[in-house]
């Protein structure tokens, strides 16, 4: 499947983008997850991101292109992808359509999964990540919260709140999803591409998207 999942910070794209993969074997292309990966390896890419990611705001779309570009080229990306996180903006899209129609391949779908602000507020200021580069495990102070002195489960390293997870930097995660990620989602209506997936449980959403796939 060539599928594009939209969604505000917080909804869940990850965890539906990676169930979507044990479906049929194609891969899940996290933007965000590339640019972490760089920045925790200093390259020139994570070194130019950084500041942008930790503030809340988007890397500049050339950034993100040049690298999507070599990206969806890989090998792996033959049985098809899931692309989380990416098209971010409009010319991101833009330039998605491009790349696409020069390798002679089509989207199948674009799921905008729509969760209620309240839930995407609450998930997004409960998250905790372990500190240590190479454990990263997720925590949730309500429903899965680290050991009583703050530490981690797994590896014992301090468990902290991610840069981009302070209340500043979600208002502006949120602020930047509205004004510039949200227009996608009639720019995809107009391409006949669009699928509104009301998304509180995972297992569902996926059923659905695989339902839209077939339909
Ligand atoms: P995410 O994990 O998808 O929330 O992404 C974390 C951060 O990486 C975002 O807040 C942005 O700073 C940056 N980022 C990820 N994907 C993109 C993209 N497609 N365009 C611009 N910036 C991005």
């Amino acid at each position: 499947m060539r599928v594009v999942l939209l969604g505000a910070p917080g909804a869940g794209k990850g965890t539906i983008a990676k169930l979507l993969t044990e479906h049929d074997g194609s891969v899940q292309i996290s933007t965000g997850d590339i640019l972490r990966a760089a920045v925790k390896e200093g390259t020139e890419l994570g070194k130019e991101a950084k500041g942008y990611m930790d503030r809340g705001d988007l890397v500049p779309d050339s950034l993100i292109i040049k690298m999507m570009e070599e990206r969806l080229q890989d090998e792996d990306c033959e049985k098809g992808f899931i692309l989380d996180g990416f098209p971010r903006t409009i010319p991101q899209a833009e330039e998605l359509k491009k790349l696409l129609e020069r390798l002679g391949l089509e989207l199948d779908l674009v799921v905008n999964l729509e969760v209620p602000t309240e839930v995407i507020l609450d998930r997004l200021t409960t998250r905790r990540t372990c500190s240590n580069p190479d454990c990263q495990a997720i925590y949730n102070i309500k429903s899965n919260p680290p050991t009583e002195d703050g530490r981690c489960k797994i590896c014992g390293s301090p468990v902290i709140q991610r840069e981009d997870e302070t209340e500043e930097a979600i208002m502006n995660r949120l602020k930047t999803y509205n004004e510039k990620t949200a227009p996608l989602i009639s720019y995809y209506e107009n391409e006949r591409l669009l699928k509104n997936i009301l998304s509180l449980n995972s297992r569902e959403t996926v059923e659905k998207v695989k339902e839209a796939l077939q339909g």
